[in-house]
């Protein structure tokens, strides 16, 4: 039977429909309008092009959109002093540094500089600590997006056997942490794990997130296992024409989709959920904020 394709796409747009509501809701009882700010130092073409699209999107969903674009040499003071400055800011909920930062710049001393409660990408080590001793912590935005997609999926993950390809601090380790959360029985694969064939074929749940165009084949998959490809990876595609890329996610779609149970594409697939979810922690982070009562599946 053919696999069920989990549509990313739409799956996110319910989550932004979701937190617009909630936002409206805070504005007319509470008169509270959650802020986003995002930082980018320095003109990476793939940064400014997720900056322009997260601002974009926090507008759409009702709040405020704060940017602050620094020069490529900005100095670890400066940059700190901004940060500084939005964690006092009380119209802040969320503030978000945009990564990879210039070489020059310490990326752990400046995430570990935002206010953990302000944290909504999840990566301050206060919140890696939360999200491991299992209390409430704001959770990284991929991994929730998955989380997300696989409760839609299959209601209760209890006892399912999950495997983790990749042992990223932005990916890996928090979706497996997760997955243990939601009391599955998981394994983190990574690139010095044997025999990842064997690890693989297992999995009621594959979660990939390498970086590596189509490496896992559908004979990898167990019969009616659940694919998550976190990847994205661009290739040339002189099929559509000359200079033409594509992009393909870390599995290879069509065999495992014929093995698989349900899967999700790429595009549009895990990507979307990214930003919806980043829109879901501002929300959550202004709840939380203000003492109110935080919107229902909107967090891990
Ligand atoms: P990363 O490079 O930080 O980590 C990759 C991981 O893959 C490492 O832990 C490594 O051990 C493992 N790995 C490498 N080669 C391997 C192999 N041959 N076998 C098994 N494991 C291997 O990458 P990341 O930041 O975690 O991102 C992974 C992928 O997810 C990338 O394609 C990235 O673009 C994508 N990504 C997508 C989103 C999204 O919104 N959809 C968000 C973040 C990352």
């Amino acid at each position: 039977m053919a696999a069920t394709v989990i549509d990313g796409k739409a799956f996110a747009a319910q989550v932004r429909g979701q937190v617009a509501e909630h936002v409206a809701r805070l504005k007319q009882d509470h008169g509270i309008t959650p802020g986003l700010a995002v930082v980018l130092v320095g003109e990476d073409p793939a940064s400014q092009v997720y900056v322009r699209s997260k601002g974009k999107q926090t507008v759409e969903a009702g709040m405020k959109s704060v940017e602050h674009k620094l020069d490529a040499e900005t100095s670890e003071a400066d940059l700190l002093k901004v940060i500084e400055d939005l964690n006092n800011d009380p119209s802040i909920h969320g503030i978000l540094v945009q990564l990879p930062l210039p070489k020059h710049l310490d990326e752990d001393l400046v995430i570990n500089s935002i206010a953990p409660e302000k944290d909504v990408d999840g990566f301050h080590i206060s919140n890696v600590g939360l999200l491991g001793t299992g209390q409430k912590s704001m959770v990284p935005c991929t991994p929730l997006g998955c989380l997300m997609m696989l409760r839609d999926h299959h209601g209760s993950l209890s006892g399912m056997d999950a495997v983790v390809i990749g042992r990223s601090n932005i990916v890996g380790k928090p979706m497996a942490q997760l997955l243990l959360g939601d009391s599955c029985t998981v394994t983190i694969a990574h690139s010095r794990t044997k025999d990842l064939a064997d690890v693989v074929r297992r999995a009621d749940i594959v979660v990939a997130a390498v970086g590596r165009p189509e490496m896992v084949p559908g004979d990898w998959i167990k019969p009616g296992a659940t694919v998550i490809d976190v990847g994205i990876n661009r290739l040339d595609a002189p099929e559509k024409g000359e200079g033409k890329t594509k992009l393909v996610g870390d599995v290879h779609y069509e065999s495992c989709a014929a093995a698989a149970g349900a899967i999700t594409p790429v595009p549009g697939g895990v990507g979307p959920m990214t930003i919806a979810c980043l829109l879901a922690n501002t929300v959550t982070a202004c709840c939380r904020a203000n003492g109110l009562a935080e919107p229902e599946g909107l967090t891990a």
